[in-house]
């Protein structure tokens, strides 16, 4: 029997971590190039895309494809080049004297790489309530633009206070009947004109001081209510809905790089030019490194970009 504890020895060209749109599409073009990556996937293989229904905005699918069923054609085109994928999540990565890359995996084997790209994503942050992990995707979502159509003449509500929970909330009041805006606060901290954009906005009703303490669900286990809590009165009231976009920050999932890269004050990584990072050798893309435009095709793009730059940084040293 293998002993888990040991180094593999082998040294990788490069090494992907990360298995959503962007590792996915980093793996498809370096395969392409003969580098022979080996992908490592953590604990959410697929990545955020597994976690939604009908992709409708990924250009190529007219009539809209599965988020579940987009990540598998895109593991499927990258297997068919010669990608490898193994299920390990990193815990840490290291930078060696000689210049390659040793990246820990949580059951203690060590990878050995000439080039990394991390592609792990951000994942949205919840509220931490019993039930919610189940409710993904059955009327609990954080993303307006891949789920907010299929909510049309619908109340909804939105949680958060922030840039992104106006944005979705302007972007929901196309579909919704009504969009409740649920801060645990009485002011908005998203920037002026966000917040003044939303309030102005007569589809958006904010529910301020308030949390959600509760959802309720209906006989076929979706959403059909939440128990909103008032934080300043104590009391509690019930609210009918049929979604709850959940937008109270996203979190980066780039903890394990230690001091490798630059982070923001949002903990996303800084990309020093395209998709390189302070690391030489080092590449970051997707929603790990940005918190702008979270689409699963600028995922692709930088994807794709990460790729052609590991591929010059290999052959610069000397991997043909
Ligand atoms: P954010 O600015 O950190 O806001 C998170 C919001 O969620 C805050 O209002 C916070 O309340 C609330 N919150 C956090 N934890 C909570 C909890 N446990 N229960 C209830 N509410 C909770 O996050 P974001 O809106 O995702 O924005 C992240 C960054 O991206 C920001 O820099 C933002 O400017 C940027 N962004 C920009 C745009 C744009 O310019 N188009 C769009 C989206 C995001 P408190 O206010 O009480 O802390």
């Amino acid at each position: 029997m293998a002993d888990l504890f040991s180094p593999t020895h082998i040294m990788e060209n490069l090494i992907i971590i990360g298995t959503g749109c962007a590792g996915f599409t980093a793996a498809i073009y370096a395969a392409r190039a003969n580098l022979k990556p080996l992908i490592l996937a953590g604990n959410m293989p697929g990545g955020q895309l597994t976690t939604t229904t009908e992709v409708e905005n990924f250009p190529g699918f007219p009539k809209g494809i599965m988020g579940p069923e987009l990540m598998m054609n895109m593991q499927a085109q990258a297997e068919r080049f010669g990608t490898r994928i193994e299920y390990a999540m990193v815990t840490s990565v290291a930078k060696t004297a000689e210049g390659h890359f040793d990246i820990t995996t949580e059951d203690g084997k060590v990878y050995q790489a000439k080039a990394v790209i991390v592609a792990t994503g951000a994942s949205p942050r919840h509220l931490g309530l019993p039930n919610e992990k189940q409710l993904i995707g059955r009327g609990l979502t954080s993303c307006a633009t891949c789920d907010g159509a299929f909510y049309r003449n619908v109340p909804v509500a939105v949680i958060g206070g922030g840039d992104s929970a106006c944005e979705e909330a302007n972007f929901l009041t196309k579909f919704a009947s009504t969009v409740y805006l649920i801060h645990r606060r009485d002011t908005l901290r998203a920037s002026k004109i966000m917040a003044d954009r939303a309030l102005a906005n007569p589809k958006i009703k904010p529910v301020w001081n308030s949390t959600v303490a509760e959802y309720l669900t209906d006989e076929k286990g979706e959403v059909r209510a939440v128990t909103l809590e008032n934080l300043v009165t104590g009391e509690k009231s019930e609210l009918d809905l049929k979604c709850v976009f959940v937008a109270i920050g996203h979190v980066p999932n780039a903890q394990f790089l230690g001091d490798l890269v630059d982070k923001d004050e949002n903990g996303y990584i800084i990309q020093t030019k395209g998709t390189r990072t302070k690391t030489e050798g080092l590449f970051a893309a997707g929603d790990v490194a940005d918190h702008v435009y979270r689409q699963a095709i600028t995922a692709a793009g930088q994807g794709c970009a990460s790729a052609l730059e590991a591929e010059r940084y290999l052959s610069e040293h000397g991997v043909h």
